[in-house]
C-alpha cells in the first residue's frame, strides 16, 4: 500500500536504506509485534534482526566501527521499525538517545572503549536523566556524584528509563555541584557491571509494553574519575543538546506508527462491504483518510527537515528538533486514533493492530518532553530570534 504514495526526494542510498530496513521488519519484527505487545515481553527477535543486519545502532560512525548513517538515514530506520513495531523502534533509538552524549562531548578514549562495544552488539546504552520529583524540571535532580580521588561516588534513583535492565551502558546526569544549579550537573557512564547499580521492577504501561521502562538505583556506584562525559558542570549542557537531535528520532517513530496505521486503515477500507460496497467508496470517509495521508506526509517532511539541520549542527535545530517532535507525534495521535476509527467496532479489538498502534503512539506526545515542554522551547527559539527565517 504504501508504495502508492509518492516517492520522497531521497537520495538512491537513502531509498536502499529504506528498502532495506522495510525488508528485515516485514520479516522479523511485524510477525512478532502482536505478541510483544500481548505479553509485554522484550521484543528479541526485532533486537537479533535488527543487529544482524547493522540497524541496532546506525548512528555510530564508521571509525568506531558503526554503520556510520547520517540523521536522516537514521531518522529512516527508526520510521521504518516503528511502522511495524513501535516498541522495536527503540531498540536504535534509545541506542542514539544513550551514547549521543558520549558521541558529542566524551573524551576520544571514552568513545573508542564505548561506541565500539555499541556498535559491536555488545551492549546498549540507555539514557538517564528523569528522575521520580524531576521530569520536566530535570534540573531539580537529586541524584548526587561526589568526587573521591580518581573516582566518583553516586547516589540517587533515576526513573522510566528505556531499556533498563538491559542495557549494558547507561548515561547518568547526576549533580556534582549542588549551588550551581544546571552548571553543576554532570554526565557519567555508567555500567550494569558496576557494584551497587540495580533496577526496579517493569512499569505497566499502556503501550510500548514491548520496550523495558524500569527504575534505574545508585547506591554507592564507584566509578572511575575518566568515566565523565566532557568536564564537570556540563552534563545538563550535553544532555540538553542530546535531546535536539533525538526529538527528531521521536518524531521518526510518530510518522512510523502513524504511517503504519494508514496503510492498515487503507486495505480495510478496501475490503470491508457495508451498503453492498466497499466502505472506502464513502466519500466521508474518503475525506478522513485524506486528512490521514495529508498529516502524515507534512509530519514526515518536517522530520525530514529536522534531520537535515541535525546532520549539519544547525543553530536552528533546537526549534525544529521540537517542532519536528510536537508535531508528528499530535498527528500520530490523531491519525492512529482515525485509524481505529476507520475499522469500526473491529478496529476496538486486540484482533486489529491499530488498537495497539494508538496505544503506541500516546508516548511520542509524552517523552523527550512533553509537546507542553516543546512548546515552551519553540516559544523560547521563537522569541530569541533564533528560527531559520526565509
Ligand atoms: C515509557 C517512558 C519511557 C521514558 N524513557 C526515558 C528515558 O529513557 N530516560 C529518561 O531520562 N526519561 C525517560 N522518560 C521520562 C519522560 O521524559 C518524562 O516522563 C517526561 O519528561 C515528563 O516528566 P514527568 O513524567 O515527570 O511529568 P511532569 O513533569 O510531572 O509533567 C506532568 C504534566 O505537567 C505538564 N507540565 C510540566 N511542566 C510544565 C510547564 N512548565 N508548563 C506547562 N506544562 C507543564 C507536562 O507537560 C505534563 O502534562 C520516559 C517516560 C516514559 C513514560
Amino acid at each position: 500500500m504504501a508504495d502508492e504514495y509518492p516517492m520522497y526526494a531521497l537520495s538512491e542510498e537513502h531509498q536502499a536504506i529504506r528498502e532495506a530496513v522495510r525488508a528485515v521488519c516485514d520479516a522479523k519484527v511485524a510477525p512478532y509485534a502482536t505478541d510483544v505487545d500481548e505479553n509485554a515481553r522484550y521484543p528479541q527477535e526485532a533486537a537479533d534482526a535488527l543487529q544482524a543486519a547493522d540497524f541496532h545502532a546506525p548512528h555510530v560512525p564508521e571509525e568506531y566501527g558503526g554503520a556510520g548513517a547520517d540523521a536522516l538515514a537514521t531518522v529512516i530506520v527508526i520510521e521504518e521499525v516503528a511502522r511495524a513495531c513501535v516498541s522495536s523502534s527503540l531498540i536504535p533509538a534509545v541506542n542514539k538517545l544513550g551514547s549521543l552524549p558520549v558521541q558529542i562531548s566524551g573524551s576520544e578514549e571514552l568513545k573508542k572503549k564505548y561506541l565500539s562495544k555499541l556498535a559491536a552488539g555488545e551492549g546498549g546504552f540507555s539514557y538517564c536523566l528523569s528522575e521520580p520529583d524531576a521530569g520536566s524540571d530535570a534540573v531539580s535532580m537529586k541524584t548526587k556524584a561526589v568526587r573521591d580521588g580518581d573516582h566518583w561516588v553516586l547516589n540517587g534513583v533515576k526513573r522510566w528509563i528505556t531499556n533498563a535492565g538491559v542495557s549494558e551502558f547507561y548515561t547518568v546526569m547526576a549533580v556534582s555541584d549542588p549551588e550551581a544549579r544546571s552548571k553543576g550537573i554532570s554526565a557519567f557512564v555508567v555500567e550494569k557491571s558496576d557494584e551497587g547499580v540495580s533496577f526496579g521492577a517493569p512499569e505497566k504501561k499502556l503501550g510500548i509494553k514491548g520496550s523495558p521502562t524500569r527504575e534505574v538505583y545508585l547506591d554507592n556506584v564507584r566509578i572511575p574519575a575518566d568515566r565523565m562525559i566532557g568536564p564537570a558542570g556540563t552534563g545538563f549542557e550535553t544532555a540538553m543538546k542530546t535531546l535536539d537531535h533525538t526529538r527528531v528520532t521521536i518524531a521518526a517513530q510518530a510518522v512510523g506508527v502513524a504511517q503504519g496505521a494508514l496503510d492498515y486503515a487503507l486495505g480495510y477500507a478496501q475490503e470491508r462491504q457495508q451498503f453492498g460496497k466497499p466502505i472506502a467508496d464513502f466519500q466521508g470517509l474518503q475525506f478522513l483518510l485524506a486528512d490521514m495521508g495529508m498529516k502524515v506526509e507534512a509530519a514526515r517532511q518536517m522530520t525530514y527537515a529536522a534531520a537535515g539541520r541535525s546532520e549539519r549542527g544547525d543553530k536552528d535545530l533546537t526549534f525544529f528538533g521540537a517542532a519536528a517532535k510536537c508535531f508528528a507525534s499530535d498527528v500520530a495521535m490523531e491519525v492512529t486514533t482515525n485509524a481505529v476509527q476507520v475499522l469500526g467496532g473491529y478496529g476496538y479489538t486486540r484482533d486489529y493492530p491499530v488498537e495497539r498502534m494508538m496505544r503506541d503512539a500516546k508516548i511520542t506526545q509524552i517523552y523527550e518532553g512533553t509537546n507542553q515542554v516543546q512548546r515552551i522551547v519553540m516559544a523560547r527559539q521563537l522569541l530569541a530570534g533564533i528560527q531559520s527565517r526565509l
